[in-house]
């Protein structure tokens, strides 16, 4: 079968190659691939700034049908329509598995980056991390289940959103605007979201498109005073940070209000980061670190899809073949696009 595999350590070195088909385990179910989203992270291991094993077949975002389950699997059927969490490897019996957080075990390997991932014909996966598809949902929308998981799980589960809260989104990457949405949909009074420049070619019209309250291009308008008109000078409830850029992680503990609360899911290029530590400190923020997702993220996310209180289709710009990958990745880079979709 083909796949799209990372050969080699390196910028570059993505191929798409005959692989073999993947031998499934008693525990574990074949997927016939059918869709499979574009990532910032598949970007970042094609320019090698990812953690990630070579060779490795990547794609995480993806969803497909059951063609082959292991002997000791039961619940499943084969045709289900299934996408899948993340946290393959995981062991089942530490502290973080055992209280249903498997996504921060320390043996977890996620397909995609150290696991062949899903920008291919088939895939094997454990059972235990699959979640059905809605009904009326396709393949491709719900392909774009793994990264408003990522949102549902960083802003809704760790840091908590209540009705009334003024949320501010920083980044207005797929994931940025699928949070700004889910923030709505849970109940916020205002929701304002940012990007700059480059995002003006899709990701800030679509930000105005899906009614965010507020959408700030911060190459031309000054964030902080917008913020303050907004909140009359008391910052926000919530900040979500999701541009990875070191400048907006530093605001976004300016922005927040007096025990207001931080939610970082943006991933910086560097190890270290500065913060307003002591005035950090003395407004009593909470800061919740987060990434991957969990088994409540997924279902909170289907739900609602399932609802129609978020769309996929809102946010899957381009739907194109494996084949045309290269294109699909050129896109995702300059902006061009929100969601890339691949379809097998
Ligand atoms: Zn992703
Ligand atoms: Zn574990």
């Amino acid at each position: 079968m083909q796949a799209l595999v990372k050969t080699e350590r390196g910028v570059g070195h993505l191929e798409l190659m005959e692989v073999p088909v993947p031998q499934i385990a008693a525990d574990e179910v074949l997927i016939r691939v059918r869709a499979c989203g574009i990532c910032g992270s598949d970007l970042k291991i094609y320019d090698d700034q990812h953690p990630y094993t070579a060779p490795v077949t990547i794609g995480h975002e993806f969803s497909g049908e059951i063609i082959e389950l292991g002997a000791a699997v039961s619940g499943w059927s084969l045709g289900d329509r299934v996408v899948s969490e993340q946290h393959t490897r995981a062991c089942g019996r530490c502290r973080q598995c055992l209280t249903g957080n498997a996504f921060a075990c320390a043996s977890k390997r996620a397909p995609g980056y150290f696991e062949n991932g899903a920008f291919t014909e088939m895939i094997k996966i454990p059972a235990w991390l699959l979640h059905r598809i809605p009904a009326r949902l396709g393949y491709v929308e719900a392909a774009f289940s793994e990264p408003c998981a990522v949102a549902a799980h960083g802003m809704l589960e760790r840091t908590g959103i209540f009705p009334e809260d003024i949320v501010l989104v920083l980044g207005c990457g797929p994931i940025g605007l699928a949070a700004a949405r889910m923030a709505q949909v849970v109940g916020a009074s205002k929701v304002i979201i940012t990007g700059v420049d480059r995002d003006e070619k899709a990701r800030l019209p679509m930000a105005r498109r899906l009614g965010i309250d507020a959408v700030v291009n911060t190459t031309k308008s000054d964030l902080h005073e917008l913020v303050m008109d907004i909140t009359g000078g008391q910052g926000v409830d919530v900040v979500v940070e999701l541009s990875g850029a070191a400048s907006a992680i530093s605001q976004a503990f300016r922005l927040a209000r007096r025990l207001g609360k931080v939610c970082i899911l943006g991933q910086p290029p560097v190890d270290e980061m500065t913060i307003p530590y002591r005035d950090a400190l003395f407004r009593a923020l909470t800061v919740s670190f987060s990434y991957s997702s969990k088994y409540t993220s997924w279902e909170r996310v289907l739900s609602l899809f399932e609802r129609d209180m978020l769309r996929p289709t809102d946010f899957i710009t381009h739907v194109m073949p494996l084949t045309d990958w290269e294109h699909g990745f050129d896109l995702s880079r300059t902006g061009d696009a929100v969601k890339v979709v691949l379809t097998m």
